[in-house]
């Protein structure tokens, strides 16, 4: 009789478990739809009032430049990795196809080898 009871015990045990699981997980897809439903009103209201948006941030950065600062030295030193490992990656410049660092894109594309690929490319076309 007493195990039977704890079989059943367990079983009830089990079966609430799987629920509350189910129910966490309900709960999950619900805050998931949630964070995607005010993300996407953000957005909008971005584009609908982009220029007061931008002049309050503006506004913001002026009267908080010390705070700015700080952040912006505290995210540095976070992600002091990630940072130099995109310095790092190299790509392939899409004029003259010589392969340089992301960061140096823009001074390679002024520079004399990458005029003189675009002056021929024009002249072909
Ligand atoms: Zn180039």
């Amino acid at each position: 009789m007493n195990i039977r009871r704890n079989i059943k015990k367990t079983i009830i045990k089990n079966i609430q478990k799987k629920k509350k699981k189910k129910k966490k997980k309900i709960i999950k897809k619900k805050k998931k739809k949630k964070k995607k439903k005010k993300k996407k009103y953000n957005r909008q209201y971005y584009l609908d009032n982009k220029e007061k948006v931008r002049r309050l941030t503006n506004e913001w950065r002026e009267n908080n430049k010390e705070r700015v600062n700080e952040i912006n030295t505290q995210y540095r030193i976070d992600n002091r990795e990630k940072i130099n490992n995109q310095k790092k990656t190299k790509v392939i410049c899409d004029i003259c196809n010589s392969e340089i660092t992301v960061v140096n894109l823009a001074r390679h594309k002024k520079t004399l080898k990458c005029v003189k690929f675009q002056k021929c490319i024009i002249i072909e076309n």
